[in-house]
């Protein structure tokens, strides 16, 4: 066995419950603002203009307003008061509207990145190995991220948001800053009237003020970041209930289960009550709880605390005003920019609690994204051979599914050799390991065991996009695309419509394709376009040979190709197969044996393993084989 080609899978922990360290935390959120970037670096740009301005603003009008009240309340000089006025307004007026502009550029900017930042998930998952893509723990990784995000916003979304409320608050610190450092440097002079309010002057109560400040905000940081916490409480209590509500919102605009609903009373007398039962917005349920109960306490108690803070400054203001430090118009200022200043410091450690709380969840994030595709990549080219001389071989070839219990073998000891340019027919019941064989020879996993040989070489050696490139193959459960026929046949925008039009000729749809209003440009079904098409399961199965026949790769490979055609249509397909497959290595799965028999030879499976190989008739003389049971049992439909 080759340990080292065994397919790659991949178990996520649930990390998001362990709390992260602040310094990871900010690491993380880094990396989340790292991804919006590359989308849409100008939401940056816009963001901190704005926020500058939005900071501006205020305090313009703080130390305008000042100079204009000291003037009141002194000299009463008309011409500087009048100057103090228009200056007043002019800034007033070029700020609000510079202010005004740029928030106007931030809302068209935040109406573009969220979308951006969704492409985060698909994107990966465009690039990741098949196997990781098809297992259930990628399925319920992104589930949960992607259902934490619609539920309480928390992962990459809130780093954007964090940053976009921490830009206004950092302006507003330093601009308060700015304004208030006189009210430390200006003493109360030492005239009679100032008494014991001289006292003020004195570095340690300065000091004891500072400390005073940084204790309310480290209580006021502590509480909010003990109610932050139940972010993650909530999270894991409300995912059911945030389910209830994701069906409910939807079950009733999906127009497949109107019929169900309505025949079977199924609204009132099934969903209904267990909707009432579950409701997730109850008082009682996960956000009454963990919201009003738990959270919303320890922010409001947070909230508070920050407040002293603003009485605490009131106090040394008009304390130091009182003993006659500065006049009334230097009051305005400074309690107008040490309330805008400490609304900043205090939303400055709310975004640092917002930051550990989303740590967690980001780590779910990014250990998805940073799953890695262990598949090996080769570097030989495949030749480009006009002849289309591919011998594929697979020796001695064993498969378990990745995660399936040991000893579940999907394949086991396959051996087969293709004849170039033959028909090869693969028959089996459900479940023997058909479609697991085909998944094998496009290299959607590799074998556990075994090697499958391109022109004698094991074809994890070449380079895997070439690879693939010389397999068309119609899946069982394949899908078109809502966009026009021509674009679903070519699988590009960019194509060769009368190569199109022959294709879809032999898939035996050229009556279908005159009766198109638009003819090829015909959109197909309706979810993009309301002039859209609805085609049958049976003509979705002949479009997908059609783009299988497109391809024009030099293997074809049709997993049960004809299970949802009518028999006329069946019969038409298997009497061109020939035209369909021409010189292509055509490989043909199916339950039917009938449409068997014009192959050259049959492989047949049972429970993974290559029981019997031959031709029909071969194999139907072959008394005790399966082939010959399972002829049988579906030739006594028949009979009579
Ligand atoms: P067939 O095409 O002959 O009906 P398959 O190749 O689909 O059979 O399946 C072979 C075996 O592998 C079955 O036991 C099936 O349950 C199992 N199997 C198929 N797909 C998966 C999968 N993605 N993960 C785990 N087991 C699978």
């Amino acid at each position: 066995m080759n340990a080292d080609t065994q397919t790659a899978t991949k178990e996520y922990t649930d990390e998001a419950s362990k709390p992260t360290t602040l310094r990871e935390a900010w690491r993380l959120n880094l990396r989340a603002l790292g991804l919006y970037w590359r989308y849409r670096p100008g939401w940056f740009a816009a963001i901190t203009i704005s926020a500058l301005f939005d900071a501006a603003f205020p305090y313009a009008t703080i130390w305008l307003s000042a100079r204009l009240i000291d003037e009141l309340a002194g000299a009463r000089d008309l011409d500087r008061l009048r100057m103090w006025v228009l200056l007043t307004l002019a800034v007033g007026l070029a700020l609000g509207l510079a202010s005004a502009a740029a928030k106007h550029w931030a809302n068209a900017e935040n109406g573009v990145i969220e979308p951006a930042g969704y492409q985060t998930i698909p994107d990966k998952l465009l690039t990741m190995d098949y196997p990781l893509v098809d297992d259930a723990h990628t399925s319920d990784a992104t589930a949960r991220i992607q259902q934490t995000d619609h539920f309480t916003g928390r992962g990459q979304r809130t780093a954007l948001w964090i940053y976009q409320t921490s830009m206004p608050a950092v302006f507003r610190v330093f601009g308060g800053i700015g304004l208030s450092v006189t009210l430390f440097t200006t003493p109360v002079p030492d005239s009679a009237g100032a008494g014991w309010l001289t006292a003020l002057n004195s570095p340690w109560l300065g000091a004891v003020a500072i400390g005073l400040i940084v204790a309310i905000v480290l209580a006021s940081t502590l509480l909010a970041e003990r109610g932050e916490r139940y972010w993650d409480v909530l999270d894991k209590e409300g995912r059911f209930g945030n389910r209830v509500f994701r069906f409910f919102s939807y079950l009733y605009q999906d127009a497949k289960r109107a019929l169900d609903l309505r025949i079977y009373r199924q609204y009132e007398e099934v969903a209904l009550p267990f909707q009432k039962a579950n409701e997730p917005w109850d008082l009682n349920g996960p956000f009454g709880r963990v919201l009003y109960r738990r959270m919303a306490p320890l922010l409001g108690a947070g909230a508070a605390c920050a407040s002293l803070i603003t009485g605490v400054a009131y106090t040394y203001v008009c304390l130091k005003a009182l003993g006659g430090a500065f006049g009334v118009g230097a009051v305005t200022q400074y309690v107008g920019a040490i309330t805008t200043m400490f609304a900043g410091v205090s939303k400055l450690f709310e975004m640092g609690v917002q930051v550990k709380a989303n740590g967690p969840f980001l780590r779910r994030l990014f250990d998805f994204l940073d799953t890695p595709n262990t598949m090996y990549q080769g570097s030989l080219t495949t030749e480009k051979r006009t002849d289309r001389q591919y011998d594929v071989e697979f020796r001695d070839v064993s498969f378990r599914y990745p995660g399936a219990p040991t000893g579940t073998w999907a394949l086991r000891h396959v051996n087969l050799r293709f004849r170039i340019g033959g028909r090869l027919a693969v028959v089996g019941e459900n479940g023997s390991g058909k479609t697991t064989f085909i998944k094998l020879l496009a290299r959607l996993y590799d074998p556990t065991e075994g090697r499958i040989l391109l022109n004698g070489i094991d074809i994890r050696k070449y380079r895997y996009d070439e690879y693939m490139r010389l397999f068309s193959v119609v899946f069982q459960d394949f899908r078109l695309l809502a966009l026009p026929l021509d674009q679903n046949v070519a699988a590009s925008a960019h194509y060769d419509p009368a190569l199109v039009r022959d294709c879809l000729e032999r898939a035996d749809l050229a009556d279908r394709i005159t009766d198109l209003p638009e003819g090829l440009n015909t959109p197909l079904y309706r979810e993009l376009d309301e002039h859209g098409v609805d085609v049958s399961g049976g003509e979705a199965q002949k479009i997908a040979i059609a783009r299988a026949l497109y391809r024009d790769a030099p293997f074809i490979v049709l997993d049960e190709p004809t299970a949802a055609l009518d028999p006329v249509a069946e019969a038409a397909i298997y009497a061109r197969f020939d035209r369909i497959a021409t010189d292509r290595t055509a490989v043909y799965i199916s339950h039917r044996l009938s449409s068997c028999r014009f192959c050259d030879e049959i492989a047949v499976f049972d429970r993974g393993r290559i029981v019997q190989t031959g031709t029909h008739d071969e194999l139907v003389r072959e008394t005790a084989g399966k082939y010959r049971q399972l002829w049988q049992a579906q030739a006594q439909y028949y009979r009579k």
